[in-house]
């Protein structure tokens, strides 16, 4: 902090004097703050009240005033009556507290260096050399991003939808779409058989859950509207980019991205909206509005070609997707209904079975150790990622039976020379997928900052939960990828 303040021209001794206040500042804002493994009851997060009952409840700060301020289309016409949604009400009243008692020097220096942090990365190499060396200490990143890498992942996040359409141009094949569809189909099948065969959850509850699980809305390669020239173009009309002006540019974006999230506030909502652009390598679940999307990016080895064999391809993408349905069914997933709302639609007694499940979860993967930095994961924060990762891998394994059994005369063709099974080599594929290789610091920043497991423990968690895996490998019992003590969700 206090080199790169040097670098902008301030005196260093007094840089490093404020930044020392504004890290005690710092520390105490994160004091204050709810860890995320005790942010997972979104009922809790979801406290709807007006700006006046807000104003009511935390003093001492002019809310409206400051709402209004935002330079939103709407802020000027806002009225106290206007209902919000308040995370947590108790941190935004102690952090109220806390801020009255700071000097305005901290918050003025805090503010403004929040805002330059986030923009280092867009200046040049003097600059990134100083936050490559951060990263070091902290991610025990040894070297920056190759140049191309960087700049392509800006223009795609910047221009998601553009980019993403020179994308499905030329590296989309349109048949992944019905073949993607037809996996979900089978796929769809096993989770329902899950739901049914489950023991824990009641006939009532059953019927609901088959229902969301069966609407849940698909979204596959891309939007259809970016194939539109004109709508791509409206899209992105009030950018006025400049080849030679890189950092001007993204200023630009931070602006239109910022109101275009405010504008959000007073459209209905768009139950089909995308939240990332096509060309990327990652699929979702929105509970808001009970759908999965796999963009064009995923749809690429060693998730999917259309080429593999479809045993390769269900550990792969086929994993991906029942990873992302199960998820509609997690921890968190579970309080939203079939419509995206925040609604309880299970049994008090469902919901007390499925607790008791998912904490053999919890326990399971709060045990792995992690050899690189010396701690053991987080089996609370992680437990969301950890449901749907061993939902996900049954549900591909079962969909891929019935696949062969329903559309094929025999078993697929092995791969020559592996030596391995079409089971196996799903599995296989589903292991590969998740291989990674961490630093000390990079392993300690995932377990205290991730939802998601580290890779070798998705993998490990997932298979020795899984008789079939056991089975396909022929296992001998009570060995660690075949223990006695299985956890089962879904
Ligand atoms: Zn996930």
């Amino acid at each position: 902090m206090t080199t790169i303040a040097t670098m902008l021209g301030a005196d260093a001794k007094v840089a490093a004097e404020d930044f020392n206040d504004l890290i005690e500042f710092e520390i105490k804002l994160a004091n204050l703050t709810t860890p995320a493994d005790q942010r997972r009851d979104n009922n809790a997060l979801y406290n709807k009240m007006t700006i006046a009952q807000l104003q009511y409840n935390v003093t001492g700060f002019d809310w409206l005033d400051f709402f209004s301020k935002l330079g939103a289309s709407w802020s000027e016409d806002l009225q106290e009556s206007e209902e919000i949604v308040v995370n947590e009400p108790r941190y935004i009243r102690e952090i109220t507290e806390v801020v009255q008692n700071t000097p305005h020097r901290t918050i003025a220096n805090y503010i403004v260096w929040i805002i330059t942090m986030k923009r280092i990365s867009q200046l040049g190499s003097n600059f990134r050399d100083v936050e490559q060396k951060y990263d070091e200490v902290v991610y025990g990143t040894a070297s920056e991003s190759a140049r191309w890498q960087t700049c392509v992942g800006h223009v795609n996040n910047v221009m998601d939808f553009a980019v993403g359409r020179m994308f499905v141009d030329v590296h989309y094949d349109e048949k992944s779409k019905i073949r993607t569809n037809k996996m979900i189909d089978f796929i769809l099948e096993a989770f329902l058989e899950l739901v049914d065969e489950s023991e824990w959850m009641d006939a009532p509850t059953k019927v609901v859950a088959k229902e969301k699980a069966e609407i849940m809305n698909r979204q596959i390669g891309y939007p259809d509207w970016i194939k539109e020239n004109e709508e791509l173009t409206d899209y992105f009309k009030n950018y006025d980019f400049d080849s030679g002006k890189y950092f001007e540019n993204y200023l630009q974006y931070v602006k239109e991205n910022t109101q275009r999230g405010f504008e959000y506030l007073r459209k209905p909502v768009d139950k089909f909206k995308w939240l990332t652009g096509p060309a990327i390598v990652n699929a979702y679940y929105d509970p808001t509005k009970n759908s999965i999307t796999l963009p064009a990016g995923i749809l690429q080895p060693p998730y999917y070609h259309k080429d593999s064999p479809q045993y390769l391809n269900f550990g792969g993408i086929g994993m991906m997707i029942g990873h992302e349905i199960t998820h509609g069914f997690d921890d968190r997933g579970r309080q939203y209904d079939k419509d995206g709302n925040l609604e309880q639609w299970w049994t008090d007694e469902s919901i007390d079975a499925y607790v008791g499940r998912t904490l053999c979860i919890v326990d399971q993967y709060d045990k792995y150790y992690m050899e690189e930095c010396n701690m053991t994961l987080n089996g609370v924060q992680t437990q969301g990622e950890n449901i749907a990762d061993n939902g996900g891998l049954k549900e591909a394994y079962r969909g891929y039976r019935k696949m062969v059994e329903e559309t094929m005369d025999d078993e697929e063709l092995r791969l020559p020379g592996i030596g391995l099974t079409q089971d196996q080599m799903l599995f296989v594929n589903f292991a590969q997928i998740w291989c990674s290789k961490y630093t000390e610091q990079g392993a300690r920043n995932r377990i205290l900052t991730g939802v998601h497991s580290p890779g070798p423990y998705r993998v490990e968690g997932s298979i020795s939960n899984l008789p079939e895996f056991a089975k396909v490998f022929n296992c001998p019992a009570s060995r660690p990828m075949n223990p006695d003590k299985k956890c089962t969700v879904w």
